[in-house]
């Protein structure tokens, strides 16, 4: 059969209302004897124990000790139709049934791989045509390091190889995604950022633009992308890259002179621009892709995660006519992909997800009603004596925790870093049944676009009560 049987149907049913008891303490000790996770301290682990998630549904996930918690993270910014959607277990159940897996080397395709490929392009902006698969975003940051520097060599400037990133970028954790990203702490570890790639500071008003206006930092923001083209000299640099808005740097909205400069710079010099909409594409900004939103005019597009809502691993480039006409027309052989690249189950979930997307018309109510709502409500967050600052952009939103509000933002007086305050209101949300991100002593969220205006105001309450906690905590 191609469709799940009652049977099966009925026991997942089951499975959800009635999740297998079990006993945590042996799962988080199971868990730390064997599991290395990703970006942890394993000694603290095994010390604390890992929260162990059991369900979830809509913008809800439970815990293995029944605790039900808002999902005010959409899991890793991923989660954009929310949890417990059946249509994609379906249709990636029906997949699996009837081609659960071939590749796309060596001139085979897979009908989901092309339809997907179909429907990316009519999505994207004007000018994008093409589109390559990855398994992830960082793979698809690899791919688009491979890709620029392919297309400068068949252009026949071998030395344009240099991609210049920013500060406290996120691009991903394989070696060039990890050299792309602007961590400190991703450098610091096996000796990164690999040869041929700089990076210049990012656009962040409230940490450098003191004494001056938005707009004018936007001005001297995009100005260092120049100083660094004529350092590095134009006819080395390949490439910029970078998120429209910095997502795990801690939700960074760059002011609006920002981009267009940017992207005036890219031009003028002739350096591809590549548009890192991981976490930014897919709705989350009001736009199937948020380029769009800021005036870019990207070359390259980086996708993964709102893609497939993180149902199933699935990333990839859209590739421009600038860069496709290139790699096609003079290229041959691109000795470059993954077996996973247009793997047809990940592509199944795609199209349902994307069907969901427009059915619900998420990416407008995210550029609409429910991104003005959670803009209004979490701005009324500001009244609060612990927040200093508070901003959003479509259904991702940051508060800047301080330790004496002022008037204007840079006069703000800051808690001592080494006091950890983020990560002490980060336990309160949890405790309180929220889940929201701390980044230094910037806590932000990147929710379900599903979330409905009831949910956005439970959401904002479970924080405001969380910041009391944390403001008593400190007293
Ligand atoms: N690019 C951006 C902007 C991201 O936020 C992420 C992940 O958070 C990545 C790339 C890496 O994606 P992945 O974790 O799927 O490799």
């Amino acid at each position: 059969s191609t469709v799940p049987s009652a049977a099966v149907r009925a026991a997942a049913t089951l499975a959800k209302t009635q999740p297998a008891a079990f006993d945590t303490r042996a799962v988080q000790q199971r868990d730390s004897a064997h599991y290395l996770h990703p970006f942890t301290d394993h000694k603290s682990l095994g010390e604390r124990g890992a929260r162990v998630i059991v369900r979830g549904d809509g913008v809800h996930i439970w815990d293995s000790e029944g605790k039900q918690i808002i999902d005010a993270m959409s899991g890793l910014w991923c989660v954009n139709v929310g949890y417990g959607r059946t249509s994609i277990s379906e249709a990636v159940y029906k997949q699996m049934e009837t081609l659960p897996f071939y590749n796309s080397f060596f001139n085979t395709t897979n009908l989901p791989a092309v339809e997907l490929a179909t429907k990316l392009v009519s999505l994207a902006p004007a000018g994008f045509n093409h589109v390559f698969f990855t398994g992830s975003g960082s793979e698809a940051n690899d791919t688009n390091v491979r890709m620029v520097r392919r297309y400068w060599d068949l252009m026949g400037y071998k030395d344009r190889h240099t991609i210049i990133s920013r500060h406290n970028a996120y691009h991903g954790s394989t070696v060039a995604g990890a050299s792309l990203s602007g961590m400190e702490g991703m450098h610091a570890q096996g000796g990164l950022p690999i040869p041929g790639i700089v990076h210049i500071g990012q656009p962040n008003y409230v940490a450098s633009g003191r004494g001056m206006s938005e707009d004018a930092f936007g001005l001297e923001a995009a100005s260092w992308l120049e100083k660094k083209i004529l350092e590095v000299g134009p006819d080395k640099v390949a490439a910029f890259i970078g998120e429209p808005v910095q997502g795990a740097g801690g939700v960074i909205i760059p002011p609006a002179t920002y981009w267009p400069e940017i992207q005036r710079i890219c031009d003028m010099y002739g350096v591809l621009l590549i548009a890192d909409e991981v976490i930014c594409g897919f709705g989350r900004l009001g736009k199937w892709f948020a380029s769009e939103r800021f005036g870019m005019r990207p070359d390259l597009i980086t996708f993964a995660k709102g893609v497939t809502s993180g149902y199933v691993p699935l990333g990839g480039v859209m590739v421009g006519e600038r860069v496709a006409n290139v790699l096609i027309e003079k290229g041959g052989d691109f000795n470059h992909g993954f077996t996973y690249s247009g793997h047809p189950v990940a592509c199944a979930a795609a199209l349902e997800n994307i069907r969901i997307i427009e059915q619900e018309q998420l990416v407008e109510k995210v550029g609409g009603a429910s991104g003005a709502y959670l803009a209004e409500r979490f701005a009324s967050l500001r009244d609060h004596p612990l927040v200093g600052h508070a901003d959003s952009c479509g259904f991702v939103a940051g508060l800047n925790l301080v330790k004496n509000k002022a008037d204007a933002v840079h006069d703000c007086e800051l808690f001592d870093p080494e006091l950890g305050v983020g990560m002490v209101c980060r336990s309160f949300m949890f405790a309180n049944g929220v889940i929201m991100r701390a980044v230094g002593e910037r806590m932000i969220i990147a929710p379900p676009l599903v979330m409905n205006h009831t949910q956005i105001n439970d959401m904002i309450s479970l924080i405001r009560r969380s910041l009391d906690d944390t403001l008593q905590e400190l007293q």
